[in-house]
């Protein structure tokens, strides 16, 4: 059986496994054909390339920072997979670079109420060890190595919660541009962990439906860890009705979730089409 893992993070940006420790935790796994995802950066793509074994093949992709329209009318954050586009497609080059920037003025801001607030938190360390995208993740880290909170999950539950004291938001990129955008590249738009309603507001449904109808959306990830059995169910409802390709993954993050590689996993048939459908970059497989 291929075990195809769609969704995983790197220092890159809020995992804690290098690239090359990704790829080889995802070898011990069992994986064979793994997708590199980092928030809004392609930098630990030739890490991850490089670390291959003989076999294994790597998908190189990212998961971009959107926003969509919610289910009470008002702007959501939503977050787009997008697989196999070309890294030097200028305009989502320059979009990728713009959205990194917003990472780092918001949680340095972020960082700075905190400090403001006599949080032990420093803003300039946190900045200058993550990667390329920095996270609230980051945040949580240093909450928890401080023993503020007990836990990455527990510093989400209230101080880094939207509805939070330190929430800073931060200009995401429109859902539709981005698809459109993507597509441009040569990539594959799979709308990420559309269902997770423990983490906030949700996606308004025939949003979804719009970019689908329209032929831009490609793909709905669907077996995911937030994603109750209910919401999957109704996720299929739509891919099928729209004829969209269905994902599973783990969105591993390292240390800072506790789900395991491979816990969620794509059909051979799926992966499939998204390899038909992406002419931005190859497929890359180890010698
Ligand atoms: P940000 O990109 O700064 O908005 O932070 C969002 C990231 O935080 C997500 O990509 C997840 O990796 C992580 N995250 C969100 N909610 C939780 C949670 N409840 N527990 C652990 N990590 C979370
Ligand atoms: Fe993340
Ligand atoms: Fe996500
Ligand atoms: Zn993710």
């Amino acid at each position: 059986m291929t075990r195809i893992d769609l969704h995983t993070h790197t220092t890159a940006s809020d995992g804690t496994d290098s690239p090359a420790q990704l790829i080889e935790n995802a070898a011990a796994a069992g994986i064979d054909v793994l997708a590199l995802t980092d928030h809004d950066t392609t930098s630990g793509w030739d890490e991850a390339a490089a670390a291959l074994p003989a076999g294994m093949v790597l998908i190189r992709g990212m998961e971009m920072s959107c926003v969509g329209r919610g289910e009470d009318g008002y702007p959501v954050s939503v977050h787009l997979l997008a697989y196999l586009f070309d890294p030097n497609h200028s305009s989502l080059a320059a979009e990728r670079k713009r959205l990194r920037e917003a990472r780092r003025a918001r949680i340095a801001t972020m960082a700075e109420r905190m400090q403001a607030d006599g949080l032990p938190i420093d803003a300039e360390r946190i900045l200058a060890e993550a990667g390329p995208a920095v996270g609230r993740p980051h945040l949580a880290r240093a909450l928890t190595e401080a023993g503020v909170v007990s836990s990455v999950q527990e510093s989400f539950q209230h101080l880094l919660s939207p509805r939070g004291p330190y929430y800073v938001p931060m200009r995401n990129t429109d859902l539709g541009s981005a698809v459109a955008m993507v597509r441009e590249a040569g990539g594959v738009p799979v709308l990420a962990h559309a269902r997770a309603s423990a983490r906030g507001r949700l996606v308004d449904l025939e949003h979804i439906e719009n970019l689908a109808e329209s032929g831009a959306l490609a793909g709905l990830e669907i077996d995911h860890p937030d994603h109750s059995a209910p919401d999957r169910e109704l996720l299929l409802k739509i891919a099928h009705r729209y004829s969209l390709i269905m994902t599973g993954s783990s969105d591993y993050h390292g240390a800072n979730k506790h789900i395991r590689l491979g816990a969620f996993t794509t059909a051979p048939a799926q992966l499939d089409a998204i390899v038909a459908a992406g002419t931005g970059v190859e497929v890359v497989v180890g010698e």
